[in-house]
């Protein structure tokens, strides 16, 4: 599970600030999706090989006047106790404050790792400036710049530093090796009663194979073995499932953070949505974690059976408006309670996770990429004409293509759109996303 970072501190100190540096490199990676709307309470982060989630808590504002249990609202209470690690936030040029010494004591109080992260000290000599901090009783003060980078770096390496168990750990999928049996990980995603764990249950209540062994339920994540197709899965929890009994229900509080840990954790993620609720800005900032996730995405609409022709086309120009960003996504329309039509998303899960694992040879990439300018070339763009000339894989699990060439910075979106539909069809890539890159000679 990717460690949780969380960013605690009163208002203005530089918090979103910081989450938006902390972050960027994923938003360099999804600038392209157009329609995508982001929850900028949560994003995901990269140091290196090291990727983390970071919740800007400073979102959920205070919203009673006084006590600081009154004042961090439910959210970030959650959002707090669900981290593995709390940076608290300062201004190191207003000062201590006496909202800073209430937050300090509850941050004392929490017994977690934390760290005190004096913000906006560009240009200040640490030692002298800074000694007041160490009055808030959390050990070293850790000058940074937010917005100008400095500091953030070493900051975040300290904090990650803190967390047992998360140091770098070799990903062999990334570097595209995946063992040929490995089962598929597999998680559920979607908001509180869309379906999830009538749909787990259904799955479970049809299984006959595998004997599956439940860890205990006192565990937090479950993790459920699975058979379908020929194929073997790994259900990971998702919603905060538990098991009662022989069924799963949803823990009553539903977690951004747990949520978002399954859709890392994953190989494919299954995003169920609620047709009688069309699509709500929860299922759409799901949508857009899984985009910025890079995994492998299923759209499943449940409760099909209780919707009529009407509310069909709605939810139907609702997932094609709204998620449009996930149109490579295959999607199904299913009803978990009666069990209709849940064999396809078996079929599109084994599809997607087989996309991004997909091996394109530079001779085959490069002959879509030339058969491709040649049925409809670059425009041209003032005095330039973009010129491709060879393609070769970058990467995989999200398959990378790079293309090579002339001008290329000078290819609009349009036609990159074009290309990466024709590098779609001829290799079969669906429920993948797929990344473009150009490298220019000139
Ligand atoms: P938040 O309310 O804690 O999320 O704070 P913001 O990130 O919105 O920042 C509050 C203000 O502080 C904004 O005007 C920022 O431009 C400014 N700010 C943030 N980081 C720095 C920094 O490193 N140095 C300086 N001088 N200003 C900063
Ligand atoms: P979760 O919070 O996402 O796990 O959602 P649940 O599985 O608890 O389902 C929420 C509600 O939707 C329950 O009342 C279910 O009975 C109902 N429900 C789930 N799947 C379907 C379905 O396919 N059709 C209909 N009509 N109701 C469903």
């Amino acid at each position: 599970m990717k460690p949780v970072v969380a960013l605690v501190g009163r208002p203005n100190v530089g918090k979103s600030t910081l989450f938006n540096r902390l972050t960027k490199s994923r938003d360099a990676i999804v600038a392209d999706y157009a329609g995508l709307t982001r929850d900028r309470h949560y994003g995901q982060g990269r140091l290196g090989r090291r990727e983390f989630i970071v919740v800007d808590t400073g979102g959920f504002e205070p919203t009673a006047e006084t006590g600081i249990y009154h004042e961090m609202a439910k959210q970030t209470r959650q959002a707090v106790a669900e981290a593995d690690v709390v940076l608290f936030v300062v201004d190191a040029r207003a000062g201590i404050s006496a909202q800073d010494h209430e937050i300090a004591s509850y941050l004392r109080r929490l017994g977690k790792p934390c760290l005190l992260v004096a913000n906006k000290a560009e240009g200040m000599h640490d030692g002298l400036q800074l000694a007041d901090f160490y009055e808030l009783g959390l050990g070293e003060v850790h000058a940074v710049s937010a917005a100008h980078g400095q500091g953030v770096r070493s900051v975040i390496e300290a904090a990650l530093d803190q967390i047992p168990g998360a140091d770098v750990e070799p990903d062999d999928e990334e570097a595209g090796e995946v063992e040929a049996n490995a089962p598929i990980r597999l998680a559920v995603a979607g908001r509180p009663n869309v379906g999830k764990s009538t749909l787990i249950n259904a799955w479970l209540g049809e299984e006959r194979l595998v004997a599956f062994d439940l860890p205990g339920t006192t565990r937090d994540a479950i993790s459920v073995p699975l058979e379908r197709e020929g194929r073997r899965f790994e259900l990971i929890d998702t919603a905060g499932l538990r098991r009662k009994g022989r069924v799963f229900e949803a823990i009553e509080k539903f977690s951004v953070v747990k949520t978002l840990q399954a859709i890392e954790s994953a190989n494919v993620v299954l995003l169920l949505l609620d047709a009688t609720q069309g699509i709500t800005d929860q299922d759409a900032h799901i949508a857009g974690f899984i985009l910025e996730s890079g995994r492998s995405v299923v759209i499943a609409v449940n409760k099909w059976d209780a919707v009529d022709e009407y509310q069909r086309e709605l939810v139907k120009r609702a997932v094609e408006l709204r998620l449009a960003f996930l149109k490579f996504a295959p999607i199904h329309f299913i009803s978990a309670r009666t069990r209709q039509g849940l064999a396809p998303v078996w079929r599109s899960i084994i599809e997607a996770y087989e996309s991004a694992h997909r091996k394109m040879p530079t001779p085959q990439l490069t002959r879509v990429l030339l058969e491709s300018v040649q049925l409809q070339p670059p425009q041209r763009s003032g005095m330039y004409r973009p010129k491709p000339r060879y393609a070769h894989q970058g990467g995989m699990n999200p398959p990378v293509i790079v293309i090579h060439g002339n001008s290329l910075e000078h290819v609009t979106p349009a036609y990159k759109r074009y290309l990466e539909g024709r590098f779609r069809k001829a290799f079969a890539l669906v429920g993948t996303p797929l990344r473009i890159e150009f490298k220019t000679a000139d």
